[in-house]
């Protein structure tokens, strides 16, 4: 959008709307948000109809496989007071198809010439499949997803169906997204954008809220297109960020453009939200991310870690890799048809992997930082037990199964390892890369070719894997199809080779690995010893299959209250982990519901962790490649 003047809520004008439908759109949607802050938000759609369309059964669809979650999870189970009428105001009767939720059946009159469908949503209940498609309100800040205020008729595609919108907000409250205003408009609406196709306003959340900032990330010196930031706050504080803060998401975008070297989009307006009046939160979009993290995170750079840093560099990517560049299976034209993700480990481990390059070049993170991380992602890939029956792909192909997570027992069943998995195997690539060509090619000459946009364009450019295989052999000749097939599509898969390409090698200490900031690996995750992980009250997290903890019938939710006749301490256990190479064994007491138990874990290996040590003999390739790019 290109202003951001508050404009006070007023009434809603159907009547103009009307007539925009008639002539500019194939449909107009009017979201009322002013009710938000009590987590409703009000849709007023109207569809014209053509004559194939009057007496009829008119399916129209809710969307359901909506971009960026992987997965049929529209939030169809919030809407209320669905109702459809003609132009006349005549109540219209609507029924659900059997078995398919998303489908509405309209039974429309031959009189008919335009619909107008209404309906409450309900905000903030989101499933895990619709967290990052939701509407979220709050007393003093929100965000629309367009795809949950509005349906499009069956045989609509996604790039051609137009839709004019127009936004109503609370008093004193600003909205942006990456929708252009309509300055002609008659309306009495807060904002009225021009029409854009269904495609591109379902990828345009809309951020807003009482406390709001802009700030320009283009820096000097780069050809990029304008890039904006708007930050939003339920404190007026808070919308004002530090300018360390600012200056690093500058130099996050001038990275991304000596990475990729090509735009395919003509804008980029970041929405960010710090707050803690709604959840953390992110998705990728082509001209526009979404992303929310808590208050604070802003005040100053050293706050802004882990996640909450992660997250803009990665859904920032997003918009070559995902929105523009998007598998085959992905690059459906409507919003029901199911999608095939199981190139996810490029869609989402590529990106994992580019959008944390940008978070060190950025100097967002630190080599120290990052490499510490990387110890601690290759340990859980490791201990990753599902991968003796799961291949990597299964993650991408069953992706909408998996994403809530598995508090018991998860280690067997695997989750969404393709990020972090799938990041590491474009890591090792990487390394191949430029050691096969002895430092003078690297993943960006993979990424300015595959991702190269001669000019902005909101059409996906489908891929296959194929595709991918013969954009890496063009940068170095490699037996890239073996590579894929052992990572990806094996049982088992190779989530540790990528240390010898990096030039460090793994090994076990018996002295919990420390990073920095005194960071270290907690000795109550003995998960490379006992082959489990406890909770500082005792409480059993994980426990690995085949490992002495399972054999001694040890499982997740049990708690140890006594350890060798002692009360559970933190301290008692470390204590006893260095004896048990003596005594051979660890005799537990255990609660598990109203039980006690005696347990022995029969085990003489002593302390046992996994570190990543620098191997001298080869250059320190994961030093290299987090170099900023001049
Ligand atoms: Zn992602």
């Amino acid at each position: 959008m290109r202003s951001f003047t508050p404009i006070l809520a007023l009434a809603f004008s159907l009547c103009s709307l009307t007539a925009c439908a008639q002539n500019r759109a194939d449909s107009t949607l009017h979201i009322n948000a002013t009710d938000l802050p009590r987590l409703l938000l009000t849709s007023t759609q109207t569809i014209p109809l053509d004559s194939s369309q009057r007496g009829t059964d008119l399916p129209l669809w809710y969307p359901k496989w909506v971009p960026g979650s992987h997965a049929p999870g529209g939030p169809v189970h919030n809407i209320a007071g669905f109702a459809v009428t003609d132009q006349d105001g005549n109540n219209l009767r609507w029924s659900r198809t059997p078995g398919e939720v998303y489908r509405f059946i309209v039974h429309t009159p031959q009189s008919a010439t335009e619909i107008n469908i209404e309906f409450r949503y309900i905000t903030n209940q989101s499933t895990s499949n619709s967290h990052g498609l939701d509407s979220w309100g709050a007393d003093a800040i929100g965000l629309i997803s367009p795809n949950t205020v509005l349906v499009y008729p069956e045989g609509a595609r996604d790039g051609e169906w137009m839709i004019e919108t127009q936004l109503t907000v609370p008093e004193d409250w600003q909205a942006a997204c990456a929708l252009d205003i309509d300055e002609e408009a008659d309306t009495v609406a807060s904002y009225s954008y021009q029409p854009v196709s269904v495609r591109r306003l379902v990828d345009t959340p809309i951020m807003l809220g009482r406390y709001y900032n802009m700030y320009s990330l283009n820096e000097e010196g780069i050809d990029a297109p304008p890039h904006r930031l708007h930050v939003f706050s339920e404190m007026k504080s808070q919308a004002d960020i530090h300018p360390d803060v600012v200056d690093a998401y500058s130099k996050m975008v001038t990275q991304a453009d000596r990475m990729f070297g090509s735009y395919p989009f003509p804008s980029m307006d970041i929405l960010l939200a710090t707050t803690n009046a709604l959840p953390r939160n992110g998705l990728e979009h082509l001209r526009t991310t979404m992303n929310i993290i808590p208050l604070n995170t802003l005040d100053e750079l050293d706050n802004l870690t882990g996640w909450d840093q992660m997250l803009v560099p990665h859904e920032y990517v997003h918009a070559w890799c995902g929105k523009y560049r998007r598998p085959e299976g992905m690059a459906t034209s409507d919003f029901h048809t199911p999608k095939g993700t199981e190139l996810l480990w490029v869609y989402e481990g590529l990106t994992q992997y580019l959008g944390e390059l940008l978070e060190v070049r950025a100097g967002l993170d630190d080599l120290e930082t990052y490499r510490w991380d990387l110890l601690r992602r290759y340990r859980g890939a490791r201990l990753t037990q599902g991968r003796e029956w799961r291949p990597l792909a299964d993650t991408c192909s069953a992706s909408h199964t998996l994403r809530a997570g598995s508090n018991n027992w998860g280690s067997m069943r695997r989750g969404q390892d393709y990020y972090f998995e799938g990041a590491l195997i474009w890591m090792e690539a990487d390394a191949i890369i430029r050691n096969e060509t002895d430092g003078a090619k690297s993943i960006e000459d993979f990424c300015h070719a595959f991702f190269l946009a001669e000019q902005p364009t909101d059409e996906p450019n489908p891929y296959t894997r194929e595709d991918v295989i013969a954009h890496l052999n063009d940068v170095v000749d490699y037996d890239w199809e073996a590579f894929i097939e052992e990572r990806v599509d094996n049982v088992g898969g190779k989530p540790l080779t990528g240390t010898v390409e990096l030039g460090y090698s793994i090994q076990y200490t018996n002295e919990p690995p420390t990073g920095p900031n005194n960071a270290r690996i907690d000795p109550l995750d003995a998960r490379d010893s006992l082959g489990m992980s406890l909770s500082s009250d005792g409480t059993v997290r994980t426990v690995i299959l085949g490992s002495p903890a399972d054999k001694a019938g040890l499982a997740p939710r049990m708690r140890i209250m006594g350890i060798e006749g002692h009360t559970w301490s933190r301290q008692r256990f470390a204590d006893l982990m260095e004896t048990s190479a003596a005594s051979g064994s660890i005799e537990l007491m255990t609660v598990s519901g109203d039980r006690i138990n005696n347990t022995t874990i029969a085990y003489e290996g002593g302390p046992r962790y996994m570190t990543l040590v620098r191997d001298e003999s080869k250059p320190d390739v994961l030093a290299e490649i987090m170099e900023p790019i001049d």
